[in-house]
């Protein structure tokens, strides 16, 4: 696969970009790979990445029932960051992080991101106490935040109101290389990078059922016909407890719509990102101008990739509270995923009770920011058959054995 260069563009430019080919493939399944990873989000594509990267374990197929990155991974606001409390999920955040500021160059296209600073407000005396902890945690870690004042906060985001009527803003924790980057180039790196590698992205091809035998994997019957392997790896964030019905097992995972929705673009006005747990919204610009909102998650249970009305009302209430100008702003567009939900805010990396399946779920509404960082561990998980250090925690034993990693308040607000 020729390289994305400056010179390339150049070259392309002189010949009417005629010489550009296909960024990946349209194969057709074959009889047996050693790997069959199912769901082409960032997840399923950054540890079929990572295999081959890390492993050099290339027969490979990644199995996607609509279009690569048409789920989570394309529907999210693209917020990344670490500061989060506990160790485990420090340290798997901060490596995510960390792999996003040279993915561009790892996978040989610009996914745009952009370092440019989050912020989680705190408008209560509680959420100062938090925070400060939280920072206090982070700095022990190894992970660059600081809990900073309203003044501070002012300065960073002169649109932001802080005297609230309700909430005035107290404080905030400021991870100054915490950004966004541009969600679809994630996906469409990834799956490029792996086409490079000869592995096979097969998009349109729903898994239908598993087979498996001694307790072991045997294969995968999709719409395109059964699939032998050596083993699977299920990450279909919302659809997880589907697959894993279809292999005969249990998950802790609930399935709920999460929504968004976007203004119509402005000028630049707000280079940082903004997180409002207390009145539940948060908000970035993108560079085409649009102020990028995150909603909340339906309170029941259910697979529409809408999210329920309401909740756009309340979004922008309290959005319109915490930055007023954006009171005169058009709505253009909003949309909904089905994110998986554990009950300790935390994800699942692990071995199941199937042999040779392993699963990857459970990221919720904050995954997105995890990509990496979970390709690497599952990639590692999959080829070696146990964990890695940044994945031992993540085991689906742990909600049986009561070893919790809790992270509802860094995951708060849903994003
Ligand atoms: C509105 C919204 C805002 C969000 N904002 C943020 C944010 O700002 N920051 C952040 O870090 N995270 C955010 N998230 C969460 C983040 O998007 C997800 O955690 C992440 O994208 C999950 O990626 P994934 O690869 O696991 O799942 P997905 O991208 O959903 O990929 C799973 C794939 O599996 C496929 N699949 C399902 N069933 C089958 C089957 N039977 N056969 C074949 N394929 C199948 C699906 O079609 C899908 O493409 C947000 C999510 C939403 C919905």
């Amino acid at each position: 696969m020729k390289r994305y260069s400056a010179f390339a563009i150049a070259r392309e430019a002189l010949r009417y970009h005629t010489g550009w080919e296909r960024a990946w493939g349209n194969p057709e399944p074959k009889k047996r790979y050693d790997v069959v990873i199912v769901g082409a989000g960032g997840h399923g594509l950054a540890t079929a990445f990572y295999l081959g990267k890390n492993f050099g374990i290339t027969n490979v197929a990644v199995i996607e029932k609509g279009w690569l990155g048409g789920g989570n991974t394309g529907r999210n606001t693209t917020i990344i960051r670490s500061n989060y409390l506990q160790d485990p999920s420090a340290a798997i955040y901060e490596k995510s992080r960390s792999l996003y500021e040279t993915m561009s160059q790892d996978v040989n296209m610009n996914v745009m991101f952009s370092p440019r600073g989050v912020i989680m407000l705190a408008q209560t005396h509680h959420e100062v106490r938090g925070y400060e902890r939280t920072a206090h945690a982070n700095a022990l870690q190894g992970v660059d935040t600081t809990f900073i004042g309203p003044e501070k906060v002012k300065e960073l985001v002169p649109i932001i109101n802080i005297d609230g009527p309700r909430y005035p803003v107290l404080g905030g924790l400021w991870q100054p290389r915490g950004g966004t980057a541009r969600h679809d180039a994630v996906a469409w790196g990834y799956a490029r990078a792996c086409a490079g590698m000869g592995m096979d992205i097969i998009q349109n091809c729903a898994v239908q059922g598993v087979e498996t035998e001694g307790g072991q994997v045997k294969a995968v019957n999709t719409t395109k016909g059964r699939i032998e392997c050596g083993k699977l790896a299920l990450v279909v964030a919302g659809h997880s407890s589907d697959l894993a019905e279809m292999a005969g097992f249990r998950l802790p995972i609930e399935s709920v719509a999460l929504q968004a929705l976007v203004s119509e673009p402005i000028k630049p006005c707000m280079d940082v990102v903004v997180m409002a747990n207390t009145v539940h919204g948060y908000m970035s610009q993108s560079d085409k101008g649009e102020m990028v909102i995150g909603g909340g998650t339906d309170g029941f249970n259910n697979y529409t990739q809408r999210g329920s009305f309401h909740h756009i009302e309340e979004t922008v209430r309290a959005l319109v509270e915490t930055f007023p100008m954006i009171s005169r702003l058009k709505m253009l567009r909003q949309w909904g995923g089905i994110v998986d939900m554990t009950g300790d805010r935390s994800p699942i990396i692990s071995k199941t009770p199937v042999g040779n399946i392993f699963v990857n779920c459970g990221w919720g509404t904050g995954g997105f920011k995890a990509i990496p960082g979970s390709g690497w561990a599952m990639a590692e998980l999959v080829a070696k058959g146990e964990p890695g250090p940044l994945a031992a925690e993540f085991g689906v034993d742990r909600f049986r054995e009561g070893r919790f990693i809790d992270e509802s308040v860094a995951a708060g607000v849903a994003h």
